[in-house]
């Protein structure tokens, strides 16, 4: 059968030059990078050459990038470190209602611990107004966090105009960029933010490896304590292989970043335009088309039938997608980013993410199309409620 993987949201494959940059890390080149002979010299040049690469990605200095467990533990370390660092300062947190929740989760921890937190509305594209982010900033606020790009329904938040409110207030301003990094040109000393989240899984590189970009003399305190490595910032042994694949995922990324948005942009919209030639009752969630949405999203409410259904026999044909965020995927609560658009729930239930990316073809999409229209009749000729008021 056909496999076809339309969840480049979720996570990416490994490209092959990103396991080839892995290997010698697990063979030959083993030493700690914090050893002084020449064993760790070795390991100290990759972990050194992946920083620049990472750094050269968003515009940063080297200096600059340090490197985590995953984007999850990036969007804790910033949130808690700098409630740390400015707790004498204020206790309140700007955020939005459609964060991932690496940031929503440390929240309602923060909330728990003294910390006030302010949750902007999106509009029903999904994007966070400047306006409202200004009207939210309160004396003791200490820091803003705003996603780059959402990882349901694609869009692309204006990040320079609202670090630049921040700015103004003298407010920190972070943003989650492990969705928009490889997929939108990010340029950390234009957009003019503090800290920036990234995750290597999303850009063809390996799991379990992300890194936090730090401005130089931004205020925050360190999530995990140790060792001296991270210039003593973030202790525990280095991921080597992890890093050098994040590195090489990186360079690769920056090269191809032109080519990759036009693909997956072409992809994305031809795969839309088939769907509303085969099949009525469609919505599309998120920003229309356009320069707001992240390239390879694909949000699409149908009616009258279960998501869930329709991921289901999509899987017993080969074909691979997520319905809302693949987070929180297995627990039936509606999504919480289309409940801030303001879907309705009726067209929520039907919901379906298909995300494409570099290896994704013209052929695939063809294929999912056919198999999705023959689906999509079945399940609503099984539905109860097919044309029935209230939904
Ligand atoms: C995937 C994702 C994360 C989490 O990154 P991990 O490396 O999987 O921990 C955080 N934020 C957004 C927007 C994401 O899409």
């Amino acid at each position: 059968m056909r496999q076809v993987y339309l969840d480049y949201s979720a996570t990416t494959p490994v490209k092959e030059e990103v396991v080839q940059e892995m290997i010698p890390y697990y063979t030959e080149r083993y030493g700690n990078p914090s050893s002084l002979y020449s064993a760790g010299l070795a390991a100290k040049d990759g972990l050194e050459q992946a920083r620049e690469r990472v750094a050269e990605l968003i515009g940063a200095d080297p200096g600059e990038i340090r490197f985590t467990s995953c984007g999850t533990e990036a969007d804790n370390w910033v949130l808690q470190g700098v409630s740390d660092a400015l707790r004498n300062k204020g206790n309140h947190i700007i955020t939005s209602r459609i964060e991932h929740h690496a940031i929503l989760h440390t929240c309602e921890y923060l909330q728990k611990h003294g910390f006030e937190v302010t949750y902007l509305d999106v509009d029903s594209e999904g994007v966070v107004s400047p306006e409202k982010l200004a009207e939210a900033i309160q004396d003791n606020t200490i820091l803003v966090s705003i996603m780059m790009a959402n990882n349901e329904v694609g869009s692309i938040e204006p990040i320079k105009e609202l670090a630049a409110v921040a700015k103004s207030r003298g407010v920190l301003f972070h943003t989650d960029a492990v969705q928009a990094l490889g997929n939108v040109p990010i340029d950390v000393k234009e957009l003019g933010v503090d800290f920036l989240s990234m995750s290597a899984h999303k850009i063809y590189g390996p799991k379990g490896v992300g890194a936090l970009y730090i401005r130089k003399g931004a205020a925050i305190h360190n999530f995990l304590h140790g060792g001296a490595q991270e210039a003593k910032k973030r202790a525990g042994t280095e991921n080597m292989a992890g890093i050098a694949g994040f590195g090489k995922a990186a360079e690769l990324s920056g090269k191809n970043l032109d080519a990759h948005i036009e693909h997956s942009r072409k992809l994305r919209d031809y795969f839309w335009q088939r769907i509303r030639e085969n099949i009525t009752g469609v919505q599309l969630n998120g920003p229309v088309l356009a320069a707001r949405r992240h390239p390879g999203n694909l949000n699409v409410s149908f009616d009258y039938i279960e998501g869930e259904a329709i991921l289901l026999m999509l899987d017993a044909n080969g074909i691979s997608v997520s319905t809302g965020s693949a987070c929180s995927s297995k627990s039936l609560a509606p999504s919480h980013v289309l409940d801030a658009l303001g879907v309705p729930i009726t067209k929520m239930n039907g919901t379906v993410r298909f995300t494409v990316g570099d290896f994704t073809t013209k052929e695939d999409i063809d294929y999912v199309v056919d198999v999705l229209t023959k689906i999509v009749e079945r399940l609503r000729e099984l539905s109860p409620v097919t044309g029935q008021e209230g939904w």
